[in-house]
């Protein structure tokens, strides 16, 4: 069963989520504030979902504080300012999606599947969970990347390009299909996003050969 920790201080909307994610089946823990949410980061859940105006804390605060202890576990940013969509979604703070306020809560849900499904879905052909990526190891079952036995902390967006290049060695792949696999086919992306996704793999596999291809997008060449 799926664990959430929501995080939203509006006592109204944060029952009204509640109830909503519940019904979905999923196990949810509710936070009124962010202080008591930064102590149970190390509970790690399958998902978080976070207001980023709380009373207490900065709310992106808490997100570097989740991405630093647990870079693998997925956000949900929810907000009334729209202002700073570049920011939150990402680019340099990794948040996974983004919902403007205000929403219908059924949105959160579809969204909230999405991401899980995503994020945690097991596909049939992964019999064999791990794929060469020399001289790094992805193993698709953990969803975690491996050089020499070692663990490469990479937070879930990172995973899921370096999970899409494994797939697709040798091949170019443009930043329209990189967007649709890493964001979903509804984010109204940037080729910029792409970019910043991109520098931060390489510094983070350095060894991994990206190429670059001019006014199209990314190949990852084949050992
Ligand atoms: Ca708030």
């Amino acid at each position: 069963m799926f664990r959430i920790f929501l995080v939203e201080d509006e006592v109204n909307l944060n029952q009204i989520l509640t109830t909503y994610l519940l019904k979905e089946g999923w196990e949810v823990r509710s936070f009124t504030d962010g202080q008591s949410a930064l102590q149970a980061i190390a509970d790690r859940p399958h998902l978080w979902i976070l207001d980023i105006m709380l009373p207490d804390i900065d709310g992106y605060q808490l997100l570097r504080r989740i991405k630093e202890q647990s870079p693998g576990v997925p956000v949900i940013f929810i907000s009334a300012r729209d202002a700073d969509i570049d920011r939150i979604m990402g680019l340099e703070m990794g948040s996974d999606d983004y919902l403007a306020k205000p929403f219908l809560p059924r949105e959160l849900v579809i969204r909230t599947h999405r991401i899980l499904e995503r994020v945690y879905s097991r596909p049939n052909e992964s019999q064999n969970s791990v794929i060469n990526l020399e001289p790094y190891v992805l193993d698709e079952e953990k969803r975690q990347i491996y050089k020499n036995n070692e663990v490469i902390e990479l937070t879930s967006k990172e995973y899921d390009l370096a999970l899409f290049f494994a797939q697709n060695k040798g091949r170019a792949l443009s930043r329209e299909q990189i967007i649709n696999r890493v964001w979903g086919e509804d984010y109204i992306g940037t080729d910029r996003s792409v970019d910043d996704l991109v520098r931060r793999l390489r510094k983070k596999l350095p060894d991994l050969r990206i190429e670059t291809i001019y006014g199209y997008g990314y190949r990852v060449t084949a050992k």
